[in-house]
């Protein structure tokens, strides 16, 4: 009998590349059977774009647009309040509820409201060592922060309202110090209602992802994993402590759905030809966003905020970090977006290497150490641009397939591949689900 295989995709840079983008397209496969988000929460901010249609999805994973079979796997930290939101936005555009299409991981922890609290606070208190992460007070991190001094609660315990007392006691008893500057926090018990209440909403919901997943791709279905965030907001091996709290790499597929990491088959890692970064923290490479070309890329790119509305940094793409992605996540597959919008420019740079400007030795280490930043300035390497098409000139290029493709564009993405040595399965060529190139036709 057939197995399944699983698809995972991932982000290689600072998040925003276009994942969401690259995961609706590959849910309109007919061999994609459902879709799996597997870390973060509703920090996440996946635009994908359908017609004169704009999702704008923060926590549902994207198969849920293409109205595939979609879950919520145990790595994330679950927002039930924005899950209804997301829901109910979802109904609005299609006409239609699709609510029965997601399933939620018992062992999910879930967001509460002290979280947001907290997430804010502790903000506040970091800018005084200029050590603020610049987060989506989407309450991620105390999210985690409970989940992993085990007294956070799980969908689960929804269901044992004993645990849930107990934990909700506990919760209450250990953040109390904190309501004298903070006094939402003296009220975390006063949830209990709120949540009794999704769970009525959600019973059917909620389910053991992992050992369903495991039937199904044991059965012969193909599931494609959705990762949030990327490689360097990773909390092991992202810009610590500027990146996130969740587990962002391929390896988390598997331990953020329960499935085996035998059925992580193909790892396609999404490349923005530049990078973008919302948050704070080093950025080598930036570019200055009141000229050009920094000011273009910005601008003609829609660098803002999904989830914060906030302007996003932009720099040159930086092969040290998407080298260190490749490795991080073991990829198989590469898809370049955005190379509409680098194409505009008459010349673009993308950085090769890192030179301590002390020493003037080079280095094609990602550093663990954020000082490094400061001191390394990027050897980069020019390149140039292709010039602006409309969107069907793109589709009739795309027709012609890839050797009517511009010169320009081809050198570069050829170099990409060489220096990276994982191939170009995707070429993004504009926000609209109809302006992916796949430059090889992946088949699980
Ligand atoms: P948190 O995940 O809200 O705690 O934020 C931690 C850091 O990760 C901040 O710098 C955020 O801007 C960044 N971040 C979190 N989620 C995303 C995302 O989906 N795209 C881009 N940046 C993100
Ligand atoms: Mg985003």
């Amino acid at each position: 009998m057939k197995i399944g295989k699983g698809l995972v995709i991932v982000g290689c840079q600072f998040g925003d590349e276009g994942k969401g983008k690259i995961v609706d397209y590959f849910s309109s496969k007919p061999w994609i059977d459902a879709v799996v988000r597997f870390n973060g929460g509703s920090n996440a901010g996946h635009t994908v774009i359908v017609g004169d249609t704009k999702y704008a999805l923060h926590l549902l994973p994207s198969g849920m647009i293409y109205e595939k079979p979609s879950y919520i796997g145990n790595g994330v930290v679950v927002d039930l309040g924005k899950i209804g939101e997301e829901l109910d936005e979802l109904a609005r555009i299609k006409g239609k509820r699709v609510d029965h299409l997601l399933k939620i991981s018992d062992r999910a922890h879930l967001v509460l409201p002290h979280h947001k609290t907290l997430d804010a606070f502790q903000e506040e208190i970091k800018k005084k060592t200029s050590s603020e992460a610049g987060t989506t007070k989407r309450g991620i991190g105390p999210a985690y922060f409970d989940k992993v001094a085990r007294f956070g609660l799980r969908l689960t315990d929804l269901w044992d309202e004993v645990r849930l007392d107990a934990h909700l006691d506990f919760m209450n008893e250990f953040y109390a110090p904190f309501s004298i500057e903070l006094p939402e926090l003296a009220g975390i018990k006063d949830i209990k209602h709120d949540l009794l209440a999704f769970k009525i909403t959600y019973e059917k919901n909620i389910i053991e992802v992992g050992e369903h997943l495991e039937k199904l791709l044991s059965g012969g279905s193909n599931v494609l994993f959705e990762g949030a965030q990327a490689a360097l907001l990773d909390i092991d091996h992202g810009l610590y402590p500027f990146g996130t709290s969740s587990t962002c790499i391929a390896s988390g597929a598997s331990s953020g759905t329960g499935i085996g990491i035998q059925y992580l088959n193909e790892r396609i890692g999404v490349v923005k030809s530049y990078v973008s970064r919302v948050g704070s923290g080093p950025l080598m490479g930036e570019l200055d966003t009141t000229e050009n070309p920094g000011k273009l890329l910005q601008i003609e790119g829609a660098e803002f905020g999904t989830t914060t509305g906030r302007p996003r940094k932009v720099a040159w793409l930086d092969l040290v970090a998407v080298k260190y992605a490749c490795r991080l996540n073991g990829l198989t597959g590469l898809a370049i977006t955005k190379l509409d919008i680098l194409g505009i420019l008459d010349e673009f740079k993308v950085i090769t290497e890192y030179q301590d400007s002390e020493t003037e030795e080079k280095s094609t280490t990602f550093p663990a150490r954020i000082k490094d930043f400061e001191r390394f300035q990027p050897i980069t390497k020019a390149f140039l641009g292709w010039g602006r098409f409309t969107a069907d000139e793109w589709i009739a290029l795309m027709k012609e397939g890839w050797k009517a493709f511009p010169e320009n564009l081809k050198n570069f993405i050829n170099f990409l591949e060489k220096e990276t040595k994982v191939p170009v399965f995707i070429i993004g060529l504009g926000p609209e689900r109809k302006l992916t190139f796949e430059k090889i036709k992946l088949k699980l």
